[in-house]
């Protein structure tokens, strides 16, 4: 049902996804992953700072889903930089996943200040060497933290996953993206469920097609050809957010959704976290 994406290693990756920022470790977590299974989808987004981690993994193994049908993503824990830390925290998120390996492993977020992101990568590409990891890539990286990358490494990341949305569209990004042959994840693909689908523009289109304005959101990004992973703990939104392959936006459509761009930034500024 949920298309895939194939990256520049290779590795095909579920356009369609389910990200478990800020589910409570615990009951929570296991309930909404394993109701996200059963609903169908096959591609989980965590990371070491959720601290959910451990449930995730048992929600996985509870599943009883060959581990070939699942795609599983964490990310390095910003107090993990360095080329030995980093392969020693992947090691710990993969224990708490109870997994001998995940699909995509990313360096959560540059902290450029520190200026060690180079170094850290160069532990990504070590881990991937050993088999730890099938695909590396990183989250929150500016034009100048790539380029950094491209001129002092050997492995362009398979992904960048960024704050995206319809009012806050990063353009730049994706097309040096494009140029460059990474794939464009989107976090807060929603908005975070906030203002953004109250939107007149978007609350039309929902009339228009019949769907929920989350569904009209999600529908824009998969035709921009971003990789999505919606997150709700509710059990109706997390189906609801993966019906969205039976139907389509016109072009038009999608144009007005991308003019609604005004810069609207929800997470922190890469370049100011540290
Ligand atoms: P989101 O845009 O997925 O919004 C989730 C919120 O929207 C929910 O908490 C709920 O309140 C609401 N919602 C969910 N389904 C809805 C529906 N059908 N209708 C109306 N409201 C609905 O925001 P997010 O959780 O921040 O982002 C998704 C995932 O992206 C995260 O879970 C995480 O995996 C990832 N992420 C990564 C980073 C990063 O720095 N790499 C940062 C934030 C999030």
């Amino acid at each position: 049902m949920v298309p895939t994406i194939t990256l520049n290693d290779g590795v095909r990756i579920p356009q369609l996804g389910f990200g478990v920022f800020q589910i409570d470790p615990g009951a929570d977590t296991e309930q909404a992953v394993g109701k996200a299974l059963e609903a169908g989808y096959r591609h989980i987004d965590t990371a070491q700072m959720y601290g959910n981690e451990e449930s995730v993994g048992k929600a996985i193994a509870a599943s009883g889903l060959a581990r070939d049908e699942l795609f599983v993503t964490t990310k390095l824990n910003n107090d993990r930089h360095g080329r030995d830390e980093a392969q020693k925290a992947l090691e710990e998120s993969l224990t708490a996943l109870g997994l001998d390996h995940v699909d995509l492993y990313l360096i959560h977020w540059p902290l450029p200040q520190r200026d060690d992101y180079v170094e850290t990568w160069r532990g990504l590409e070590q881990a991937k060497a050993a088999g730890r990891v099938r695909s590396i890539g990183v989250s929150n990286f500016q034009v100048a933290h790539l380029d950094r990358l491209a001129a002092e490494t050997d492995t362009v990341p398979a992904v960048n996953q960024i704050e995206l949305h319809p009012d806050f569209t990063q353009d730049e990004l994706r097309a040096y993206h494009r140029d460059h042959g990474i794939a464009t994840e989107a976090w807060s693909p929603i908005g975070q469920g906030g203002e953004l689908l109250q939107l007149q523009e978007i609350t039309a289109l929902a009339e228009k097609y019949g769907k929920s304005a989350a569904q009209v959101v999600l529908r824009w990004h998969l035709q921009l050809g971003n990789i999505v992973f919606p997150k709700s703990a509710t059990p109706a939104r997390i189906e609801e957010n993966l019906d969205v392959f039976g139907f389509e936006l016109a072009d038009d459509d999608v144009a007005t959704l991308s003019a609604l761009d005004a810069g609207n930034r929800l997470g922190p500024d890469p370049d100011e976290m540290n």
